[in-house]
């Protein structure tokens, strides 16, 4: 059976939308929920050395997609796709969360301007926060408008509007919160 190169394409680009409805979810209600603040919560501190337990995740991830892909070569172009989709949202993810956010490579970029900077901003104030309750902006490769999550912040109270602007200017590329 063959697949039409466009709707592999479309199957693949699907799966990356998809990705991120399942990342949030994820991000939102299993790492920062009982079950997995466990291996979330280095993501939120100072780590010391490159790795991080919260790094566990996107091994998981990897092996999941590299097992659909053996599944996908033998048994359908379908799965393969999504296999595919799979791994290129694991690298966009790569490159907006661990290299624009947290600059865990030898580089230093920071946006200015556009969505990739509202997508660090939004990011930075997912971290403003200390400990996993009362966070913002789960997704990765979407981020809701800067205004509308600091109006968030500042409803549940838990940081004074200095520290909420500090974050967005201040953090960088660090995990854990802007302090006093
Ligand atoms: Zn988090
Ligand atoms: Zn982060």
């Amino acid at each position: 059976m063959t697949l039409d190169l466009l709707l592999y394409a479309v199957i693949v680009l699907a799966t990356v939308a998809a990705m991120e409805g399942f990342a949030w979810a994820a991000h939102k209600f299993v790492m920062h929920g009982d079950s997995g603040w466990g291996w979330h919560k280095s993501h939120h501190e100072e780590t010391e050395g490159f790795f991080e337990k919260n790094d566990l995740y996107a091994v998981i991830f990897s092996l999941f997609a590299v097992g659909l892909f053996f599944v996908g070569h033998f048994l359908s172009p379908i799965i393969l796709a999504i296999s595919w989709g799979i791994t290129l949202y694991g690298l966009l993810y790569f490159v907006a969360h661990d290299g624009l956010v947290h600059q865990r490579w030898p580089f230093r970029y920071i946006p200015h301007r556009g969505y990739a900077k509202r997508l660090v901003q939004a990011h930075r104030l997912h971290h403003a926060v200390e400990g996993r309750d009362h966070c913002v902006s789960f997704g990765f490769l979407y981020a809701p408008p800067i205004d509308k999550l600091k109006a968030e912040l500042r409803r549940s109270g838990v940081l004074d509007r200095e520290r909420i602007e500090r974050s967005v200017t201040a953090q960088g590329s660090a995990h854990a919160p802007v302090r006093d």
